[in-house]
């Protein structure tokens, strides 16, 4: 046997970020998954998955709603939300064992936002960690869906919790990662699926402290996110998908004329950022 050619070569790692309108119905989740499909035949993938779009502001609506005590109008919010996943599960998701096993993860995720959400109006206060906690509900419930939808278009893939591989301060709403155990916990956590080939479909825009507190990285922080990985996994790329082509001179909804920058410096693209240019997040 001729051991040069047995010998196995390593592939590239790309981290591939999904924003919210890439998941946002179940047409676009076919694409989604179509896109990592490819992907994955010639390199290790991270997936980074926002919520889909809109839900963010639908939960941080539905936090304030219980601090001021409306229930009903909590209540209608999840309602909708719940239509709203379900109707992707049931478009893209057939095989019986998968359906109901992503249909019991999603029912846990909304058990617990509603009992976050019935704790906050009990207190009458809505504090920075319930605000933080059920406004990451979102993505918590985007990644099994991707994940469930990549198995089922048989991509051997797992939902996994960012809380268990972004290690941040304690800095609520804005929380920026600890690098040293955030790459620990991606070698422990992320690596040993990706070398089973395996494609992590990761939470974006959530950590947790050293304690295991939930954090968020900040609104359009899956951008950031899918960097922090990257650095974390020393990976070779990462891809940041969205409904864009890329950086623009302005914003292509405000400014018809824009044309897409082809090639920029990381400090230009986040002074750009900075100054209000949504596709990416500040410090992504
Ligand atoms: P995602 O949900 O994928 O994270 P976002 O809505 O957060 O997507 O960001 C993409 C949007 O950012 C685009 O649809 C565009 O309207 C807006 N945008 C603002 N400024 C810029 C810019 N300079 N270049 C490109 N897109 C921009
Ligand atoms: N879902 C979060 C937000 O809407 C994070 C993101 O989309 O990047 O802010
Ligand atoms: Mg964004």
């Amino acid at each position: 046997m001729d051991m040069q050619s047995s010998k196995t070569v390593k592939k590239p790692l790309r981290i591939m970020k999904f924003g919210g309108t890439s998941v946002g119905d179940a047409t676009r989740i076919r694409k989604v998954v179509e896109i990592i499909r490819d992907a994955a035949r010639e390199s290790e993938v991270v997936v980074v998955v926002s919520a889909m779009s809109g839900v963010t502001n639908r939960l941080i609506e539905a936090a304030k709603q219980s601090e001021a005590g409306n229930r009903d109008e909590v209540e209608a919010i999840f309602e909708e939300l719940r239509d709203r996943h379900n109707a992707v599960v049931s478009t893209l998701i057939h095989s019986v064992g998968m359906r109901s096993r992503i249909n019991r993860e999603l029912r846990l995720v909304f058990e617990e936002g509603e009992r976050l959400c019935e704790g906050t109006t009990l207190l009458q206060e809505l504090t920075v960690r319930a605000h933080d906690s059920i406004s990451s509900l979102g993505e918590r419930l985007s990644a099994p869906l991707v994940a469930a939808a990549l198995a089922e278009s048989r991509v051997s893939s797992e939902a996994i919790e960012a809380t268990q591989v972004v290690v941040t301060d304690t800095c609520h709403g804005s929380a920026d990662p600890l690098m040293g155990p955030t790459r620990q916990c991606c070698e422990s956590r992320l690596r040993p699926i990706l070398r089973r080939g395996v494609v992590p479909v990761v939470t974006g825009f959530i950590g947790a402290t050293e304690e295991g507190v939930l954090t968020t990285l900040g609104r359009g922080g899956s951008d950031y996110s899918a960097t922090i990985l990257g650095a974390a996994l020393d990976a070779d790329e990462v891809i940041i998908w969205t409904d864009v082509d890329g950086l623009m001179t302005a914003d292509p909804r405000l400014v018809p004329g824009a044309t897409t920058i082809t090639e920029i410096s990381y400090r230009e693209a986040a002074e750009l950022a900075h100054f209000g240019a949504k596709v990416l997040h500040p410090k992504t």
